[in-house]
């Protein structure tokens, strides 16, 4: 098994983290529920978008 020959300096380690962010989805309020829902993306709670197009329930 390989072993690494040195020991990964803090610097380095934060270094190779700064690629492991996640990117935060945009939250809007749902004009229907009020709930918090992913913009351009169907209301997960009541099924709404764009105001009264009702896809599921
Ligand atoms: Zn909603």
């Amino acid at each position: 098994m390989a072993v690494p020959k040195r020991r990964t300096s803090k610097t380095r380690q934060k270094k190779r983290r700064t690629h492991k962010n996640l990117t935060i989805p945009n939250m809007v309020e749902c004009p229907e529920c009020g709930e918090m829902k992913r913009s351009h993306r169907v209301c997960g709670s009541c099924g709404s978008y764009k105001g009264q197009e009702v896809v599921e329930k």
